[in-house]
């Protein structure tokens, strides 16, 4: 059905960037929450970044499309690249960032008063797509999304009559629809049920390739199930970065392997 949709819908081509991390420090005042972390996610690949709660996840997450400098008294040095350009440029414009680096959060946050068309197509008119785009386009990113077939008989209902799950995948929609370079998701699964991270997990998995995803996640199997890479932090520095399949099996470092094996956490 997809493939059917494709076509018609004139989307840009999206081309999966690399992440360059280089000796990024990041701080809250005089909280220091990340130092001189450097990491590289593959173009196309899924990352995940595991660690003990307060390590700096969220804070390296919302370093990569410039969220964490919201926070009043928040700093950052270092680089950070996503394909050829260096996000942390004097002459960057924050909203095409966003636009090319979409975020999901622990709890799904749809639009609250808008329907679940809506939710999808705020985005793809703000970003200057022509009207009659409008439609395929909410179509094929609800499509791709997993969503479609649940919601084609409901779409100018409200969008928080959907479930958790639902609403989840409703914002990785909204996210899809402004054709995204990145995708990052921190913890997107925690508030849902068994059922619900598993349709996550499995459209994770399949976005693989046409964006390069950067997943933050407190569940090691999850991280092993869908990441191609996973980076352990620990006390704001990078421990490790190693492929899933060797992390969670032989890790280099014995801090690694003191976590992995639920030593500490
Ligand atoms: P994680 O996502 O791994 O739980 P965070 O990135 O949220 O870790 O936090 C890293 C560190 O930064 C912690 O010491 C945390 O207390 C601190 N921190 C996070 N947010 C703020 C904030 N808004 N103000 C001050 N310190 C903060």
């Amino acid at each position: 059905m997809m493939a059917d949709l494709a076509p018609a819908v004139p989307v840009a081509a999206v081309v999966a960037p690399a992440i360059v991390v280089r000796d990024l420090t990041a701080a809250y005042g005089r909280v220091v929450a990340l130092r001189r972390v450097s990491l590289t996610c593959a173009p196309g690949s899924v990352t995940a970044i595991i660690g003990p709660s307060g390590c700096g996840k969220s804070t390296l997450l919302r370093c990569m499309n410039r969220l964490h400098e919201t926070t009043v008294g928040a700093t950052t040095h270092g680089q950070l690249r996503i394909g050829s350009e260096d996000i942390y440029h004097d002459r960057i414009n924050l909203i095409a960032l966003r636009r090319r680096v979409g975020m999901l959060f622990q709890r799904p946050t749809p639009f609250p008063t808008l329907s679940i068309f809506e939710n999808v197509a705020a985005g793809v008119r703000a970003a200057g797509r022509p009207s009659a785009d409008v439609r395929p386009i909410v179509e094929y990113a609800l499509q791709r999304a997993g969503l479609w077939a649940e919601v084609r008989d409901r779409l100018h209902g409200s969008a928080l009559a959907l479930s958790g799950g639902q609403q989840q995948r409703l914002c990785i929609a909204r996210a899809l629809a402004v054709d995204p370079q990145v995708l990052l998701l921190d913890e997107p699964t925690t508030s849902l049920d068994p059922v619900g991270t598993q349709r996550i997990e499995e459209l994770l998995y399949d976005l693989r390739g046409s964006m390069t995803v950067v997943l933050v996640t407190h569940n090691m199997q999850q991280a092993a199930r869908v990441a191609d890479s996973t980076v352990f932090l620990l006390n704001g520095a990078l421990v490790e970065q190693a492929p899933s399949r060797l992390l969670f099996t032989t890790p280099s470092d014995s801090r690694t392997e003191a976590y992995i094996t639920g030593r500490f956490g």
